[in-house]
């Protein structure tokens, strides 16, 4: 082995032998590593391992002149940070060490004193603001270039620093790595890691190369620049940089420098017009990098007088549309395994792909945060009711819709909106659950906003008024309520994407189904390759006109045969929707929840909505009044709701029966054979269960007796209340499967409820109470716990019982693993989370499979 300190093996030369690995020198040391084994030009470069750079911020130093004789007598170098992952960051490079009167001297003479004065003057200014730590601005104030730039830089160092500018090139360079060394340590570099992903006792190793130095007055060019063969942003190939004649490091990207294209272009001149030769040679050393180090990279590069050097390597910054087709190709050229391309798309970034977003570059004007409920930006005019909204969209003009939570009756206005905005509400609300059903940006539960809906204006958390009609932007991805109408950009589901999805499909081992309740869910469902609707929640079929008078008439009947008759005007709209739901999933399972919410959520809540009602059931308004009244429960979502509610009207629970029943007949007549699946909400014990199940097989009796035909069905549980958790084992003998709703299941764990947490939630988060919102992050611990007994519980007594999730979690990655650590056979989420959740699953069980 080479050492640059004969006394150090932490301080070594990089040469293709030298041990050296990312967690003991870093990312940045390891892959000059890989350059130099590819026998590219690559200066001469030394690493300090860690143990180094740690020993060096405690006072350790190693043998300086003994690294500097490592390069060549009068060599500059530069030092740059080579920390263990390249998105931990690390301080600034420093160029130009070595730099000092007498050198100044000799290079003025090899390249001009100009160019000799402005490299010095560089140094000078970075050594005194990064350095000696000297007041900047008295240094960026300096605004002569050349010769009077540089005395004016050496006179202000000694005025402010006390002493002349150091000249001994072993003093500067052991300044340069203590104070690297030292920044590393510090509390803020360590929290800014951390906060990108880095463990506090993150390493930092140190690269010391020779520079190659891009400017001078040679026949040959000189400057330097980057390049890559991918654009970032869309992933396409392209070769794409910058490059600056006359100059260092990555000066070629600062604005408002005369960089030049790479390739020809219309625009002005470019490096393959002035110097194709080195061109030429960086586009071969970047394709050699691209096969052999099997990923995309950027190159930073310098040519001194024709001479092309590659300084380092990078891989390029990639926007998630980048990150999909730059794996895709990697894997068609060969150069990747499928089941590598698939681990390096982060499943979460994919809801970027699959909605609109605000461009990167965009200014965004912030006047509020939220809990971002559904990802995807969209912009539009304030509105604040459901009816606005859908005046607004006949009249073509997108709006947000604003409210202080969403109810069922604002259902059709959130059709009606390009976006959703409440002030209260968290993960699981109302707003949010529909929201991310429609692939609807939502921000929910923004109550650091003043909602003020009956002077319609919105005071925002900067004071800032916003009236109705005023055009605002939500991003459903992290929160964000902003001012006007930021640029955004498209969504795309190309065929990278769907090659991508495929793979995926072919790792995963566990389901993926959708949550879906209209025909447009279960269209999206399709079209994001769902295994299946894993949870059809058949209440929200009743909001439209022309079904929410017969509902009501229903709740409000006095008599069986009243209720019948307002029950057979329902009969046939849930057949068709039913049908319409089989027809579109062509023989995947889909299953269907019974009636679920309290009724009183189907009744008016406003004096015009009680008089309609009382028209059009021609009865008295004050007679409707006091039933309405009658209806409202302390505590509706503990109250008559779920199968309570099929155990006491069982009217309801039968005719939903024999609308799925003959809707199965329907669609299996022109296609795949259905087998519906049925199930029941909010169980608690197994008599509910033994009681529905006998009126279903009634019903089913029934039909196939009336229609002369023959089909099967599977009744399943919805297991959301601790104690059917618990009781598991006495449910799922009379189950086909269990589906656990762990939104109920979070809410009765916690004793929090899902329509206020928002209030609270990002304070709870903030100071650490909850790691995560339980709603959305399922909590493993303890609704885990309940779950997992649930899971063992239920087996135990049925071995061939399907066991899925429904509740939102079943989108989210990390309860996935969960699902699938304890043998559930498939998770259901929103159809907008379907991808996100196909490419989780495939991660798992990838990873699974190479441990
Ligand atoms: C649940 O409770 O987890 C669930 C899926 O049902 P809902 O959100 O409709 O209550
Ligand atoms: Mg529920």
């Amino acid at each position: 082995m080479q050492k640059a300190d004969p006394q150090n093996p932490d301080v070594t030369v990089i040469t293709p032998t030298s041990p050296m690995t990312p967690s003991t020198h870093g990312g940045r040391a390891k892959c000059l590593q890989r350059l130099v084994r590819l026998d590219l030009p690559v200066p001469r470069t030394v690493a300090l391992s860690f143990a180094a750079v740690h020993d060096i911020a405690a006072g350790i130093m190693p043998d300086v002149p003994a690294l500097l004789a490592s390069f060549d007598e009068g060599a500059l170098l530069c030092v740059r940070p080579s920390s263990q992952d390249p998105d931990w960051g690390g301080p600034g490079a420093i160029l130009n060490i070595g730099m000092n009167d007498a050198r100044y001297v000799e290079l003025s003479d090899e390249m001009g004193a100009d160019s000799a004065a402005s490299l010095y003057m560089r140094f000078v200014q970075s050594y005194a603001i990064h350095v000696a730590r000297l007041d900047p601005d008295t240094f960026d104030e300096i605004e002569d270039t050349g010769r009077d730039g540089l005395s004016a830089a050496l006179q202000a160092y000694e005025e402010e620093a006390e002493e002349p500018f150091p000249q001994d090139p072993v003093v500067q360079l052991t300044e340069v790595l203590r104070s690297m060394a030292r920044a590393w340590e510090g509390t803020t570099a360590r929290l800014l890691r951390q906060a990108r992903g880095a463990p506090a006792d993150a390493g930092l190793g140190l690269v010391v190369q020779e520079m190659a130095l891009g400017l001078g007055q040679g026949t040959g060019e000189n400057g330097s620049g980057v390049l890559q063969l991918v654009d970032s942003e869309t992933g396409l190939q392209q070769i794409t940089g910058r490059y600056l004649s006359q100059s260092q490091g990555r000066e070629a990207l600062e604005q408002g420098t005369a960089s030049l294209y790479l390739t020809r272009d219309p625009r002005g001149p470019s490096l393959e017009e002035i110097a194709p030769e080195a061109f030429a040679q960086l586009v071969a050393h970047a394709e050699l990098m691209r096969v052999r180090l099997r990923a995309e990279m950027q190159i930073e590069f310098t040519i001194e007088n024709g001479q092309v050097h590659i300084l380092d390597g990078v891989r390029v910054q990639r926007s998630s549309r980048a990150a999909v087709r730059i794996a895709v190709r990697l894997a068609d050229d060969g150069i990747i395994p499928r089941q590598e391309a698939v681990l390096r798309v982060e499943p979460r970034g994919l809801s970027e792909l699959l909605h609109r977003q605000i461009a990167p570059e965009a200014v965004r004007d912030v006047v509020g945060y939220g809990v971002a409920a559904s990802p995807g930006a969209a912009t539009g005019r304030i509105v604040f009711s459901a009816a606005e909204a859908q005046a607004s969209a006949a009249r073509n003009e997108p709006c947000i819709l604003v409210r202080r939570e969403t109810s069922p009756e604002d259902i059709r206005g959130m059709h009606a909106a390009v976006g959703v905005l409440t002030e209260r509400g968290g993960m699981t609300s109302h707003a949010a659950v529909i929201g991310r059903g429609l692939g609807l940006p939502c921000v929910v539960g923004a109550a650091r906003m003043k909602f003020d809906l009956k002077r319609r204006r919105i005071t925002t958390e900067d004071r800032r008024t916003l009236k109705e009609g005023d055009i605002i932007t939500i991003d459903g991805t992290n929160g964000q309520v902003l001012a006007g109408a930021p640029e955004m950009i498209e969504a795309v589901l190309d065929d990278s994407f769907q090659t991508l999805m495929a793979w995926a499909d072919e790792f995963r081992d566990i389901g993926i189904r959708a949550n879906a309740d209209t025909p447009a869910d279960a269209a999206t469902a399709r079209n994001f390759a769902a295994d299946g609707i894993g949870l059809c929640r058949t209440e929200h079929m009743f909001f439209d006109a022309d079904r929410i008078t017969p509902m009501r008439e229903m709740i409000f009947a006095d008599a069986p045969e009243d209720r019948q008759a307002a029950l057979a005007m329902l009969l046939p709209m849930q057949r068709k929707d039913f049908t319409e739901l089989f027809r579109i999933m062509e023989g995947l399972p889909v299953c269907i929840r019974l009636f679920d919410p309290p009724l009183h959520e189907f009744l008016p809540t406003d004096r015009a909505g009680l008089r309609d009602l009382a028209e059009a059931l021609d009865l008295p308004v004050s007679d409707v009044t006091r039933r309405v009244e009658a209806l409202q429960e302390y505590n509706p979502m503990l109250g008559m709701r779920g199968v309570r509610l099929g155990i006491t009207v069982p009217e309801i629970y039968d005719m939903q029966a024999r609308a799925i029943f003959e809707a199965t007949l329907d669609a299996s007549h022109d296609g795949d054979p259905v087998v519906p699946e049925i199930m029941l909400p909010l169980v608690s014990a197994k008599r509910e269960v033994e009681l529905i199940r006998t009126r279903i097989e009634a019903v089913a009796a029934e039909v196939r007796t009336r229609r002369g035909q023959d089909f099967t069905y599977r009744l399943g549980v919805m297991v959301e209340t601790p104690r059917a958790c618990l009781r598991a084992d006495e449910i799922a003998p009379h189950a086909h499967f269990l589906s656990f709703g762990t939104n109920d299941l979070t809410q009765m764990t916690y004793g929090l409820s899902r329509d206020d947490a928002g209030r609270f939630m990002s304070e709870y988060v903030q100071q650490g109470l909850f790691g995560e919102d339980p709603f959305h992050v399922l909590d493993v611990e303890g609704v885990g716990e309940l779950v997992a007994t649930g899971v063992e519980r239920g087996r135990s007594t049925n071995n061939q019982v399907t066991l899925s999730i429904c509740g939102e979690h079943g989108g989210n990655p990390e309860s996935i693993a969960f699902c699938r650590a304890v043998g559930m056979d498939y998770v259901s989420c929103s159809p907008f989370r379907v991808p996100v959740a196909r490419l989780a699953a495939a991660h798992l069980a990838i990873r699974n499979q190479t441990l």
